[in-house]
């Protein structure tokens, strides 16, 4: 298979398969960027989405606390788009298991299957496809914690930080490269806006 040199490779897939998109977007919450990162339309290939699976799994195995972790180790998503990449980084670590959260819409509290029970010191690695504002990682993180787990580090794919990104302290953090996008705060601000560019409404 296919092994990642860099991370100029990981974006250039990110870029081939339309993942990664140059532009002007509005996000959610409100920044306008001149980039988007839908790291899905990437992993629908299952060899890109084996080579990123592969290549994030290396960084995690280099860390000898957590290669010494590895027979009793889970990889959780916080999301579903955090799904495909959980399980090609637990198979390349051969891992012990993979689950995640979810939750009925957006105001409700991320929940895990019903009988699903993390064990006390269980040690988890979190794994999403892309870091950006943190916020689901950090409730991800609370959840886990509440019921016992140990957060022992963070991985994704891509690191695209914004102003408002949530700072996880000292827990190690694995990418595969980092994006810096532009951001601006509002139309105000935004020096596309300024330009007239015509401004695309992402979901997520
Ligand atoms: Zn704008």
């Amino acid at each position: 298979m296919h092994l990642l040199q860099n991370q100029d490779e990981a974006v250039r897939i990110l870029r081939d398969t339309g993942a990664l998109r140059e532009g002007h977007f509005l996000y959610p919450n409100g920044l306008h960027s001149n980039e988007y990162l839908q790291v899905p339309l990437a992993m629908r290939y299952y060899q890109h989405a084996r080579t990123l699976s592969v290549g994030l799994s290396r960084l995690l195995r280099a860390n000898p606390e957590i290669r010494a972790l590895i027979p009793e180790l889970s990889v959780v998503a916080p999301a579903t788009g955090g799904l495909p990449v959980a399980y090609g980084v637990c198979e390349a670590l051969r891992a012990n298991q993979v689950y995640w959260a979810e939750r009925e819409d957006e105001r409700e509290p991320l929940r895990f299957r019903q009988y699903l029970e993390p064990r006390p010191g269980e040690p988890v690695i979190l794994v999403d496809d892309i870091l950006r504002s943190g916020s689901k990682l950090t409730q991800m993180k609370k959840l886990l914690e509440s019921r016992g787990a140990n957060v022992i580090g963070l991985a994704v794919i891509i690191h695209q930080p914004t102003p408002k990104t949530q700072d996880f302290g000292s827990l190690p953090l694995y990418y595969l490269a980092k994006l810096d996008a532009m951001y601006y705060a509002d139309v105000a601000n935004c020096a596309m806006c300024a330009q007239g560019v015509p401004i695309e409404e992402v979901w997520v």
